[in-house]
């Protein structure tokens, strides 16, 4: 998730009597012995690896442990519960009424933080408690001006302390649209510490792909650990930049200038390439319209300046596409 970076402080210091309110809920329950709705189970465990594409042994047969960052999972209320599980408290109802009747109407998720104590096994009972842990001052987002709020689910399996989930939102006010619109800039990229070392590479021009130190398996997206070892070191191999579409689809709604090549929102390809290294990266395909994009076309790496600000890795079909 986006991080709450480039927020800025209003008038650090400023009076802020809302502030001192908001604070004054630090330390009181969110929630309150919630449950989870299942105990950890193994069909759950295999939809999340089918779905992330982890085919880790460790997630498989008879000694199986559920994938770690499905931690919050076990906690969640389904479909017509509320993302902080069962067992919401009244203080934390009350903290996003406060922001609300002070016009802070508008949310948004932003980060989340999990730690790991023990590792979960299909038939855990998983039971959880969730602490509002802090309120911001107020800052002002590209979003509107608001408050981030914090708070640290603690989350135990057979009554033993399994992890923490640590989750902030932003309540805002939501901005006014400017009158005159400037032209739409591409979305910016979330840039964190798992995925620093790939922008760093597009900066200079190349793509690169980690390498797990132990077992030499490429993988792409970045991630902080090998899906094939588990091995947590690794370093990096440069794509050559030959490919080929292995899927795409074309996106006709909603219409969005800042994507459509000739910036009048209308539709446009999103590309999965497999590179020759045996990796896939999703991308545009450029030098050829949308609807000429097909499987298998050739393409070849190049970077495209989307804006002042952002360069992206960008495929070109390849000649006779
Ligand atoms: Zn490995």
């Amino acid at each position: 998730m986006s991080g709450p970076e480039g927020a800025q402080e209003v008038r650090a210091g400023a009076p802020d009597p809302l502030h001192d309110r908001l604070t004054s809920y630090a330390g009181r329950p969110a929630a309150t012995a919630g449950t989870g709705k299942d105990p950890v189970n193994a069909p759950m465990i295999r939809h999340w690896c089918e779905a992330m594409g982890d085919t880790s042994p460790a997630y498989q047969g008879p000694d199986a442990v559920a994938p770690p960052t499905m931690l919050q999972a076990w906690t969640m209320g389904g479909l017509t519960g509320h993302p902080h599980g069962t067992g919401r408290s009244a203080a934390y109802d009350e903290l996003l009424g406060l922001l609300d009747g002070a016009g802070y109407t508008a949310v948004v998720a932003t980060d989340c933080e999990q730690e790991y104590l023990r590792p979960l096994r299909p038939g855990d009972l998983i039971t959880f408690d969730a602490v509002i842990e802090s309120v911001s001052r107020r800052k002002t987002t590209k979003l509107g001006t608001g408050y981030f709020v914090t708070t640290r689910m603690d989350v135990r399996a057979d009554g033993e302390p399994a992890g923490t989930h640590r989750f902030r939102i932003l309540k805002y006010r939501p901005g006014r649209r400017p009158t005159q619109r400037k032209a739409p800039l591409r979305p910016r990229p979330v840039i964190n510490r798992d995925n620093a070392g790939f922008w760093a590479g597009v900066a200079e021009h190349r793509l690169l792909i980690q390498r797990c130190s132990d077992c030499a398996t490429l993988r792409f997206p970045w991630l902080p650990g090998c899906n094939a070892c588990a091995g947590q070191e690794w370093d990096t191999v440069e794509a050559s930049g030959e490919g080929t579409v292995f899927s795409h689809v074309v996106m006709h709604h909603p219409s969005f200038l800042a994507f459509d090549p000739s910036g009048e929102g209308g539709p446009y390809a999103v590309a999965l390439i497999e590179l020759a290294e045996d990796v896939r990266i999703v991308g545009n395909v450029v030098g050829v319209p949308y609807d000429k994009v097909r499987v298998g076309l050739p393409v070849r790496l190049e970077f495209l300046r989307t804006d002042p600000d952002l360069e992206l890795p960008v495929f070109r079909a390849g000649e006779g596409g």
